[in-house]
């Protein structure tokens, strides 16, 4: 590697902490191409990507699918916006209802927290014309960033700075099917809960969880909204991660693996929810962008050609099976499932994990402070796992140094 210092990654951070608010901070590398599960940084270092843009780039770097698709969308037409339709968007929804295997009609948006924009309203109108006050969220659930979709968010501490919050959102504790019996009456309006908490620290909640919630929401007639946005098109091993319940939800939020790198979000009401807005009620200029939804069919297509679902059970089995077997002492487990995992540590040191993984050519996220995330692409191969683990017990090492903290 080059020596910090004078060298392109710090060149480029000291403009972006210029240029840029401070929201992030400052990324520690600028990152310049990428080619599988491989991406280059500025300074031409090379690195495994074990995490994927966030569960984002389901088909790893520079896919030929992804070019063709969208070089040709492109080249095409790029925009259309919703005053016409195009015929990319049309395949896309066919494609999702078909997927999802039960009646429903599709919203396309750009993002994540706008695909949850578009469920928070349908809950409200759903709400209003019910006489239903109140949504029932988790702690430490994470829905996004604006204001709808953070006044849902469970974490206090990025949500209560920018509140009050015109959404009367009551929060219970995830994972736990009695507390949510017990907030959720004929009032509640709807019920918004991730099929695994993903910022929450990949934690999957005890079996049976969604299903008792599915049942709670039949009880009182509450909307059953799953916010699948990082859990979802195959990052579990299933298109959906709710299919391991085989739970229905009445509204279903899809975004990062959905277009490969490309943003699209998407919002899936089922059933008769799904014409509960009205013409006008609702409406993106992006949404249905004929390149993004050309990209997301060839995510789609190629999951489907490749057996991409299989692999990811597979070689995402071969993942945790191998961390479990380090058997290393700053481990405390992994949770997960498919290629979503997080590597538990028994001490705070994350960071440190991740620094060191990265000074050793990987990419993976500190995503709380005991617990590391993995995402790889789903085109992620066992020899690339085995690349992985052969590096983790150094890294392990150089963040839990014997004797104790540096
Ligand atoms: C990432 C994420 C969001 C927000 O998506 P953006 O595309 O960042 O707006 C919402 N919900 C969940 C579960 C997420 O993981």
């Amino acid at each position: 590697m080059n020596a910090p210092g004078n060298d392109q990654n710090h060149f480029l951070r000291e403009r972006y902490e210029a240029a840029f608010m401070p929201n992030y901070g400052v990324p520690p590398l600028a990152l310049a191409s990428g080619s599988g599960c491989h991406v280059t940084d500025v300074d031409g270092n090379a690195y495994l990507d074990f995490i994927g843009g966030i569960a984002v780039s389901s088909l790893g770097h520079a896919h030929p699918a992804l070019i063709k698709a969208v070089g040709y969308q492109v080249a095409t037409i790029a925009h259309t916006s919703n005053l016409f339709l195009n015929e990319p968007e049309i395949l896309l929804a066919e494609k999702l209802l078909a997927l999802v295997d039960a009646p429903a009609r599709v919203f396309f948006a750009n993002s994540g927290t706008e695909a949850n924009e578009c469920a928070l309203k349908l809950a409200v109108k759903y709400g209003k014309t019910n006489g239903r006050g109140y949504i029932v969220a988790a702690e430490d659930g994470f829905h996004g960033r604006t204001l709808g979709a953070l006044s849902i968010t469970g974490k206090a501490a990025i949500r209560e700075p920018f509140g009050p919050f015109p959404i009367d959102v009551r929060f219970v504790p995830y994972g736990d099917a009695e507390a949510l019996a017990a907030a959720v009456t004929t009032d509640c309006a709807a019920v918004f809960l991730e099929p695994t908490l993903g910022e929450g620290g990949v934690v999957p909640p005890p079996d049976g969880y969604l299903t008792a919630a599915r049942a709670i929401c039949d009880e009182t007639g509450a909307l059953f909204v799953l916010d699948e946005i990082q859990s979802a098109i195959g990052r579990t091993g299933t298109w959906f991660a709710h299919q391991h319940e085989n739970v229905v939800p009445d509204i279903l939020t899809l975004a990062k693996g959905l277009g490969g790198g490309m943003p699209i979000g998407a919002c899936l009401a089922f059933g008769e929810h799904g014409t509960l807005f009205a013409k006008g009620d609702h409406g993106s200029t992006f949404g249905g962008n004929p390149v993004c939804a050309a990209a997301a069919l060839a995510v789609l297509d190629t999951i489907d050609a490749d057996g991409l679902l299989a692999n990811a059970t597979a070689v995402g089995k071969h993942l945790a099976d191998g961390i479990r077997a380090l058997n290393h002492p700053a481990v405390k487990g992994v949770r997960g499932r498919g290629l979503w995992l997080a590597i538990v540590l028994h001490d705070d040191r994350s960071a440190d994990v991740e620094a060191a993984l990265r000074d050793n050519g990987i990419l993976a996220n500190a995503l709380r402070p005991n617990a590391v995330r993995l995402a790889p692409p789903l085109v992620v191969t066992r020899d690339h796992v085995d690349t992985f683990l052969a590096a983790l017990p150094a890294a392990l090492d150089a963040a839990f140094p014997p004797g104790g903290r540096p």
